[in-house]
């Protein structure tokens, strides 16, 4: 058996990073950018006004000062403004040659073509220097996942489009007599199969582009056609069928289909058998078909692989530190991965945690993570968990 560590290394020598793809902005929140992109102009590109009031060469409280013109957003005072006088502005607008400072309105009282300075006069210059915000060429740092905020950033920046990393695909395979489709009418013997649509969910949360197969039977032809329809994909998931049991054949048929296969039984609950490798250009992870044992796989290493196909480097799930609001008992040989609610007196684990109990899954905010023969510990005693 392997540790999580080491299986995690192993997935990661596995994963080849995918090419890159330009999108539109209006397609860019979420999609990793792949490469740095600098700002093709500064902004503003003009001294603005951040205020409504008007525009002087100097202002005392008391001076009288004749109103020239006018500067709006969008359409610039072209002259200068010299002593004793004023161009009216607006926020936005081109600071006019010769003024040094913008007076708010607030600050002046108007009369026909002249205004005059008030008692109140602030000190600010409510001036926003050209290249206040960025200079031409200045670099977003890549990668990063894009967000809202950089969209509008790269929006001001003029950059229409954006090189990201494309999308993994990943194909799901569900293997089973017993499986059918969630609204299906299943028969007696028959469950519903939920592990592929749990993960459907997962990989397109974190970026991927997802698609299921027809669920595969325990037959080696149905197993074939369902490796079949994934010449497209940049990873397939196999879900059950990969211990060793009679039904359990995804490890023969991957191999037959020319599969350099890694096989190990992983030190960690639930989970514990895997299967990876790499066929043709795609990479194969098997996961345990048990639903909680498959979504917590999918936590522990599918998310990070995805990761690291975008280009986002090769690190674990993140884990936070949280206090336990009960004691909980020693931990055996394997790294168990423990559903658990976080509330404000901390993390709470749910006495029941059988690998087949989506609805504890459900319910649980938190995989707390014990350490390999972590020893028994005390309520408040501070322990890693998941955020899920
Ligand atoms: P297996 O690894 O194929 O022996 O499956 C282990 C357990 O997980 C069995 O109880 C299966 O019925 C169940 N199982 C396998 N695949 C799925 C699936 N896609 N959705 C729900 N349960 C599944
Ligand atoms: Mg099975």
């Amino acid at each position: 058996m392997i540790t999580v560590s080491e299986a995690l290394d192993t997935l990661f020598a596995l994963a080849r990073p995918l090419p890159v793809e330009e999108v539109p902005l209006m397609f860019a929140v979420g999609r990793v950018l792949a490469r740095p992109v600098s700002a093709r102009r500064t902004q503003p590109p003009f001294d603005a006004s951040a205020m409504d009031g008007y525009a002087v060469t100097a202002a005392r409280p008391g001076d009288m000062l004749t109103v020239i013109g006018e500067s709006a957003a969008g359409l610039r005072y072209d002259g200068t403004v010299g002593a004793g006088q004023a161009v009216r502005i607006f926020t936005g607008a081109p600071v006019p040659a010769g003024a040094t400072r913008v007076v708010i309105q607030e600050d002046v009282t108007r009369t026909g073509d002249t205004i005059t300075i008030g008692d109140k006069l602030d000190s600010g210059t409510n001036i926003r220097p050209a290249g206040n915000d960025f200079a031409a060429g200045a670099e977003i740092p890549a990668p990063r996942v894009l967000t809202p905020n950089d969209v509008a950033l790269l929006a001001a920046m003029n950059i229409p489009t954006v090189p990201v990393t494309r999308r993994p695909r990943v194909a799901l395979i569900s293997t089973g007599n017993e499986l059918v489709m969630p609204g299906e009418e299943p028969g007696p013997d028959q469950i519903i199969a939920s592990n592929t649509f749990g993960l459907h969910a997962m990989l397109h949360q974190i970026g991927a582009e997802p698609r299921l197969l027809p669920i595969a039977r325990d037959n080696v032809e149905s197993l074939k056609l369902a490796f079949d329809l994934t010449d497209d994909a940049d990873l397939v998931i196999t879900i059950g069928g990969a211990s060793v049991g009679d039904h359990d054949l995804v490890a023969g048929v991957t191999e037959a289909l020319g599969m350099s296969r890694a096989f190990y039984k992983v030190k960690m609950r639930p989970g514990k058998p895997l299967m990876s490798g790499r066929m043709g250009g795609k990479m194969m992870i098997g996961l345990p078909g048990n639903p909680v044992s498959a979504m917590v796989c999918g936590h522990v290493f599918v998310a990070p692989v995805i990761r690291a196909l975008l280009g986002l480097g090769t690190a674990p799930a993140p884990r936070l530190t949280a206090p336990l609001a009960a004691p909980i008992g020693a931990n055996g040989p394997r790294e168990h991965y423990m559903r658990a609610a976080l509330g404000p007196d901390g993390l709470r684990i749910f006495e029941r945690q059988d690998s087949s109990l989506l609805s504890v899954l459900g319910a649980a905010n938190a995989l707390v993570v014990r350490p390999v023969d972590d020893p028994a510990r005390a309520a408040g005693a501070l322990v890693d968990y998941l955020p899920i």
